[in-house]
């Protein structure tokens, strides 16, 4: 499997290229401000950008969209319930619920709906033959170290702790790719995280809500 992750930005956004070696199709996740760095990445690697996954619709995840649909023709995929807030105009959206399911090749992804931190925050759990447990993009829901802010607008505390509850129930090996480099490692784990991450070792949402 093909997978990069490149930090960009002055927010320390991850950027997240995952693709199948086979028939070199990649999805682009979260594109913003380095798109023409990202862009070139792939193509470098041989790589032909046919989606884009988003997160969730906060500018700093999706300021580049416009670019890569240009550049790639690439269809953007969002949770419905980010639609009208995602201020992209004239691209191609699908719009996605929980538990959808996609291939690309080898490469099969699954719609997990963690709202909290916005109404139609996403994270995508891909897995291939080989790796059954495969690897959590969590955006700005869960963070190495922390979870995303619900004080913003959209955002509920409670609808977040349910959310973050839910990824404690994955497989504790899989490996977790955030939407942000704020953690002591670029990339994680849910065993990890359940051990040392404040926001899922809580065991009530009243603790919850009483984290700094
Ligand atoms: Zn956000």
């Amino acid at each position: 499997m093909y997978l990069k992750q490149i930090e960009v930005g002055l927010m320390q956004n991850f950027n997240y290229l995952i693709g199948d070696p086979v028939t070199k199709e990649c999805v682009y996740i979260d594109p913003a401000w380095e798109v023409d760095r990202v862009l070139k990445i792939a193509e470098h690697d041989g790589y032909r950008i046919t989606k884009i996954l988003l997160t969730h619709h906060h500018f700093d995840h999706v300021e580049g969209v416009p670019e890569v649909v240009s550049r790639t023709g690439a269809s953007v995929c969002i949770h419905a319930d980010d639609r009208d807030a995602l201020e992209v105009e004239d691209v191609p959206v699908i719009l996605l619920k929980g538990g959808d399911s996609f291939s690309l090749g080898s490469l099969h992804f699954k719609v997990i709906h963690t709202p909290g931190h916005t109404p139609g925050s996403v994270c995508y759990h891909l897995t291939t033959d080989d790796d059954p447990v495969g690897h959590l993009f969590t955006g700005d829901t869960l963070f190495q170290g922390n979870c995303g802010r619900s004080d913003l607008p959209g955002g509920d505390p409670k609808i977040l702790y349910q959310s973050l509850n839910r990824l404690k129930g994955f497989e504790p090996s899989i490996k977790v790719y955030p939407g942000h480099d704020y953690g002591s490692k670029p990339v994680s784990t849910i065993s990890y995280e359940k051990s040392y991450n404040p926001t899922l070792k809580v065991r009530t949402f009243q603790e919850f809500d009483l984290l700094p």
